[in-house]
């Protein structure tokens, strides 16, 4: 079994159900379980800002999926939930990006772990460190939670994963 973290971000329409119907797709599946859920948190744009706000997640699964074919499962996702890519960075409906796969580094042309910007982003790592807070880069052997990125503002609470309304049912 492998485990693998996920990051889930959505900026338009109904967020909360984009983020909710990404993560129900992936537990639906007989080859992925999904282990733990962050609280939701609301980030400001990062890259291009002149779009809405996000919310962002974090979830940790287990997997018998390659880290490739979990690429694939994750655009099949996107595809699904209809996201439209038109500028970089640009707004989305849902975008799932593998951020660690077992401890490993890969580097092929269309998937690279761990995730190469997660790092100065704190609307990763900190939805990250709050399932997983002793989590290590394997790129250095270093906790994520010195990142210097952990303590930039922008990325606040928006419904803690103790709240009973959070993904009702899931
Ligand atoms: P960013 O990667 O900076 O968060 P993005 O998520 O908006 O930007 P996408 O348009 O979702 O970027 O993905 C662009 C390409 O990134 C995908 O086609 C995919 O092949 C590649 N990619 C490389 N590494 C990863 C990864 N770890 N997780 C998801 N996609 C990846
Ligand atoms: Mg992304
Ligand atoms: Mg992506």
């Amino acid at each position: 079994m492998n485990k693998a973290f996920i990051s889930i971000g959505s900026n338009i329409g109904e967020r909360e159900i984009y983020l909710e119907e990404a993560v129900k797709a992936l537990s639906d599946r007989e080859d992925t379980k999904v282990e733990s859920i962050s609280s939701i948190y609301e980030t400001a744009p990062v890259g291009y800002t002149d779009q809405a706000d996000f919310l962002n997640i974090v979830i940790g699964i287990e997997t018998t999926l390659t880290a490739s074919d979990l690429l694939s499962v994750c655009q099949g996702i996107e595809q699904e939930l209809g996201r439209k890519r038109v500028i970089r960075w640009g707004p989305r409906t849902v975008d799932l990006d593998i951020l660690l796969y077992n401890e490993e580094k890969i580097e092929t042309e269309s998937l690279i772990v761990p995730h190469p910007r997660m790092a100065e982003r704190a609307f990763v790592l900190i939805p990250l460190l709050e399932i997983a807070p002793d989590q290590v880069n394997p790129l250095n052997g270093q906790l994520y939670s010195e990142e210097a990125a952990v303590q930039e503002e922008g990325v606040q609470i928006w419904c803690h994963a103790s709240e009973g309304t959070y993904f009702k049912g899931k």
